[in-house]
């Protein structure tokens, strides 16, 4: 997943990140940067549209690939859809123990 045209495209991708939104981006999960591009689709390597890659940190992009792994019943719903799901369900999580450690 090193490939030139792959380093090339998270470059654009990138770019295009900061010319609609004018913010580094960050993982959608935590907030945190420096960040991965996880894929949702996978079109051709390089091609991929701007909405088909989705920002995450390092230890959310594993735990991304280690839920689609153990949850097979997420993955029936297609790449895309399980993805999102995953994500919520760890935004929720994330929220939950913040919300844990304040005592409330
Ligand atoms: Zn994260």
């Amino acid at each position: 997943m090193n490939s030139p045209a792959w380093v090339a495209r998270k470059r654009r991708w990138f770019r295009e990140h900061w010319e609609r939104t004018h913010e580094l981006a960050a993982c959608v999960v935590c907030r945190a940067r420096p960040v991965d591009l996880h894929h949702l689709d996978y079109g051709n390597l390089g091609e991929e549209d701007y909405e088909s890659l989705i920002p995450v940190c390092r230890p959310d992009h594993d735990r991304i690939h280690a839920a689609w792994e153990a949850t097979p019943h997420v993955r029936r719903l297609g790449r895309r859809t399980a993805t999102l799901v995953i994500v919520l369900e760890m935004q929720e999580r994330l929220a939950r123990s913040a919300a844990g450690s304040t005592g409330s």
